[in-house]
């Protein structure tokens, strides 16, 4: 019995070993599968160990452990290891055979099922275990009764009893032994798993996390630590602070706290400032002591935290919160506060000054409000609150306050309105700041603003201001009047613009580049005194301006403004320019004048040396027979002189300043005769048209001054036209007393500088010899003369046409003055003549002339001699009296002469008949004029008119 007992002590103690190393296995991890495998082979080859060494009862009838082993496994492994331990056993009690071997099969299969059942069952207590095991040895017990014959009954009576009483609690035992392995594999897990949790925790964290052991070293970094020291953990991991080259500030602060935390205990907070890469940064940490097993501390943890942004935002919102008190408590601000659930107000001092009450006299209220407001305002501000009040969360009314005492101050509002969830409004809080200096400053600035307005709408300058951009910012009326634009035209308009049509002084288009402000612009310098024209649209004539512009600059020397003032010259340059044309008139004039008088001057002496030579030719001339020679060469002579005395007299023309005689002329007549002369000549070659007026208005004048005038433009017209040419004379009777000629022609016309010099004396553009430069003069001169006008329209490639304008003759002034001279040629009887003459030239060749004409001649130097002479009874029948000698002349002779000897014929000898000439002439009837030079006929002329004379006085 006791070999029985220690055989199953020793199957005990084999599963108390198997427990050990199924625990040892089961903490080796790995696939949950393969654990169980394991388990199962292990108590498997426990089982089969156990069965080496039963309890044999018998040959082939054996008992051990198996089945403790088999149902535990199935407890604690579930099925997978059941099945395993369970086939190795059932394979080997098949192996060992004998009786038992049913009953052997059975206990192994009813064990580990009945295992598997408390498995599902999750047991693991004490009284579980137990009942179990009872349940299997039970089992085994009654599975004695398989075994053959009476063997079953033997083995029960001698079995049932110890296995009943040791196996259940061998099952307890080592059930226990395993659950408590199990247990405590289970928190080992569960610790792990914490542990790994908590370390990725710490890994992931943005925080800082540092741990430093006893001796101030660091021992642990997390990643977020390490970046931003930017070390790796081995740069830093058992190093103090003063390890690094930290400021001595820092590592004291770092040590001083942990020493702290070491020394107490007690966890610590702190906050650490420090000049970071991106400026200054704050960190938050928190040092908290670790304790070991006993309760001593091992290290302190560390956990920081940048809250650099939270402690700017906060610094700002104190900083804004300090800002706001001030602003509130500097006083210039009233400050209301409106309940609205409960109709409270409250003011703040400043609004009972500002609103000019006393909080004792009156406590605020929404009436006393409302009885501060102007009453012109009152209204209107009620409005926006109420507004406010509807919708609007922020207002801003600016309304004004009626004192007590009578002022008023202007208020500008401010506030907000605060709502509930459901939106209705609870709470109304508002400000109002004084603001009645600006106001009045604005109205003052308004008011000096509409005055400059007035001013400069009602100025006569016009004032267009531009902004930098050019763009017009301000224009005048006057400005718009000249620029032909109205003011919203003008408005926004740049410099540059299609609307604009600018002429240059001399009215050639000014381009877009010289306008002023493309000027001011351009040259950074203002304009002064430019002038110009400007189209304006719709208008004929442009207007002309005399402009300036000049910069606005502000204080730091930017272009504000450029200011163009415009002033309206037009009249002035209208009557400068007539000025001008006046001038030039004037300068015409007296050009003419001087000359006249220097051609007057010479005319006088060459006409005495023409004289000489003309009459002791003509003298000389009837004495020579017709073919001689020296008869050809006098008669040269004769011509040569005559020509000279023409010329002079077309120089006299000058200094004619009035006509030489004056007659009734038909200007037709004069126009058709010198058609008829030029159709003669070789000038021929051009077609020549007449538009003559039938009622042509006949004028007075001197008909070879004029006629010498109208060759002269016609001439010109001639000379200045290739030989297809057309030459127009036309005449007009104009309005009012006057008629018109015209002299047109197709020809090459004149350039203006050629135009304004054509009437001056010996100016011309023809070649030497062909050219004198008088012609045009001397129309001139005989135009002036007959008080008329002249006027000169050239265009260069087109032709001319110049218009003489004369003063016609009123209808009872046609009949003919101008006595006929007649003309005979028989000479009545030889003439005692007296000449008078100063010049030894004339007195030597008309002496001899008129001997050769059988006229006896006593000659005397002056007048005075010549009355000396009468006086003493001298007898003359004829007297030659030169108008122009020294002393008394011939115009203070003439009349002395007449009252002794009224009826005695005189000529009149002049080189320049003139008016005073005309006029003596005509005024006596003895008295007839001597144009000189003269040739023997015409003195023959001029006898015979004295001899008839004569005949009158002596019947
Ligand atoms: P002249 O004929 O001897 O040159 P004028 O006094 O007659 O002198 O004219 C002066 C100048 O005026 C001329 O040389 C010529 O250039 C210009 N002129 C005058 N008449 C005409 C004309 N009909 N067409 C073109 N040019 C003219
Ligand atoms: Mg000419």
């Amino acid at each position: 019995m006791i070999t029985h007992t220690l055989d199953l002590v020793y199957n005990l103690a084999l599963l108390v070993a198997l427990s050990v190393i199924s625990g040892f296995l089961r903490r080796r991890g790995g696939h949950p599968a393969w654990g169980a495998a394991a388990q199962g082979l292990l108590f498997g080859g426990a089982a089969v160990v156990g069965m080496m060494r039963p309890l044999a009862l018998g040959p082939g009838l054996i008992f051990d452990g198996r089945s403790v082993m088999l149902s535990l496994c199935g407890l604690f492994f579930g099925p997978l290891a059941a099945g395993v331990a369970g086939g190795m056993a059932a394979l080997y009690r098949l192996f060992l055979g004998g009786p038992g071997t049913p009953m052997g099969l059975l206990v192994i299969a009813s064990s580990a099922l009945l295992g598997l059942a408390f498995r599902r069952r999750g047991t693991r207590s004490a009284r579980g275990l137990l009942a179990m095991g009872l349940l299997v040895h039970v089992a085994m017990v009654l599975l004695m009764l398989t075994l053959p014959g009476r063997t079953g009954l033997e083995v029960m009576r001698r079995l049932a009893l110890p296995i009943l009483l040791a196996y259940p609690l061998a099952t307890l035992f080592i059930g226990r032994l395993l659950a408590d392995q199990e247990a405590a594999n289970r928190s080992l897990e569960a610790l792990l798993e914490s542990e790994g949790r908590f370390r990725s925790m710490a890994e992931n964290s943005t925080d800082f996390i540092i741990r430093y052991d006893r001796k101030l070293r660091h021992a642990y970094l997390n990643p977020a630590a390490l970046r931003m020291l930017g070390l790796e953990a081995g740069d830093i991991v058992g190093r103090t602070h003063r390890d690094f080259d930290l400021p001595e500030a820092t590592c004291a602060f770092w040590e001083e706290r942990i020493r702290r935390v070491l020394e107490t205990g007690q966890p610590l907070q702190t906050e650490f400032q420090f000049q970071g890469l991106a400026g200054w940064e704050v960190h938050d940490s928190r040092l908290t002591p670790e304790f070991d097993a006993a309760g001593n501390i091992q290290s302190v943890l560390a956990v920081s935290r940048d809250i650099t942004e939270r402690k700017r935002a906060q610094v700002l919102l104190e900083e804004t919160l300090q800002r706001l008190d001030l602003a509130v408590s500097s006083g210039n601000l009233g400050i209301w506060d409106l309940d609205l659930q409960t109709g409270r107000l409250e003011w703040n001092d400043r609004m009972y000054e500002l609103y000019g009450r006393s909080r004792e006299a009156e406590p605020p209220s929404l009436e006393l409000w409302a009885d501060s407001l102007h009453p012109e305002d009152r209204a209107v501000t009620y409005d926006i609150y109420l507004a406010a009040l509807r919708g609007e969360r922020r207002y801003d009314p600016q309304f004004r306050i009626l004192r007590p005492d009578g002022t008023i101050r202007f208020i500008q509002g401010d506030g907000l309105v605060n709502r509930d969830a459901q939106g209705a409004a609870i709470r109304i809080t508002g400000l109002n700041r004084d603001i009645t200096e600006r106001k009045l400053a604005e109205q003052a600035l308004l008011e000096s603003e509409e005055k400059f307005r007035s001013l400069t709408q009602h100025l006569q300058v016009g004032i267009v201001v531009h902004a930098p951009d050019t763009s017009i910012q301000l224009a005048n009326h006057e400005a718009c009047r000249l620029l032909g634009l109205s003011q919203d035209q003008m408005m926004g308009r740049v410099a540059i613009d299609p609307a604009w049509h600018f002429l240059r002084e001399d009215g050639s288009p000014l381009p877009p580049e010289g306008y002023p402000v493309a000027q001011v612009l351009a040259t950074g310098r203002d304009l002064k005194h430019f002038v110009g024209g400007i189209h304006r649209p719709g208008a004929s004539d442009p207007a002309w301006v005399q402009v300036d512009a000049y910069q606005d600059v502000d204080e730091r020397g930017i272009l504000r403004y450029v200011v163009v003032t415009f002033v309206d010259i037009t009249e002035r340059r209208l009557v400068e320019q007539e000025r001008q044309h006046l001038q030039a008139q004037i300068q015409q004039n007296q050009k003419m004048e001087s000359l006249g008088s220097l051609a007057g001057g010479v005319a006088h002496d060459m006409n005495n040396v023409l004289g000489a030579v003309l009459a002791l030719a003509s003298a000389n001339l009837e004495a020579q027979p017709p073919g001689s020679p020296l008869r050809t060469a006098l008669e040269t002579i004769i011509k040569a002189a005559e020509r000279g005395g023409r010329m002079v007299k077309s120089l006299l023309g000058f200094a004619r300043k009035t006509k030489a005689e004056e007659r009734v002329l038909r200007m037709n007549e004069i126009l058709r005769d010198e058609v008829r002369l030029l159709e003669r000549t070789t000038l021929a070659k051009v077609r020549i048209e007449m538009d003559l007026a039938a009622d042509l208005r006949p004028i007075l004048g001197d008909e070879s001054a004029l006629n010498h005038a109208i060759m002269n433009l016609c001439v010109n017209a001639v000379e200045a036209m290739p030989p297809n040419g057309t030459l127009t004379l036309r005449t007009r009777n104009l309005a009012g007393p006057w008629i018109e000629v015209c002299v047109e022609d197709t020809g090459t016309g004149m350039p203006p500088e050629v135009l304004a010099r054509a009437m001056d004396p010996f100016f011309t553009t023809k070649e030497v010899g062909k050219g004198t430069g008088l012609g045009l003069p001397l129309v001139f001169s005989a135009v002036k003369a007959h008080h008329g006008q002249m006027d000169i329209q050239s265009e260069p490639g087109r032709g001319t046409r110049v218009s003489l304008r004369f003063p016609a003759l009123e209808p009872a002034r046609t009949a003919s003055t101008a006595p006929e001279t007649p003309r005979d040629g028989s000479a009545q009887g030889a003439m005692k003549v007296l000449l008078v003459d100063d010049d030894e030239l004339v007195q030597a060749s008309t002496r001899m002339l008129l001997e050769i004409m059988g006229h006896p001649v006593e000659t005397v130097p002056c007048g005075e001699e010549a009355l000396a002479r009468l006086e003493a009874g001298e007898e003359t029948d004829l007297v030659i009296l030169d108008m122009n000698m020294p002393g008394l002349g011939g115009l203070g002779t003439l009349p002395r002469l007449r009252s002794l000897r009224p009826d005695l014929p005189v000529l009149l000898a002049t080189g320049r008949a003139d008016q005073t000439a005309l006029d003596l002439v005509e005024a006596d009837s003895h008295t007839v004029l001597l144009p000189k030079p003269f040739s023997r006929d015409e003195m023959a002329v001029k006898i015979q008119a004295a001899q008839r004379m004569r005949g009158e006085n002596r019947p």
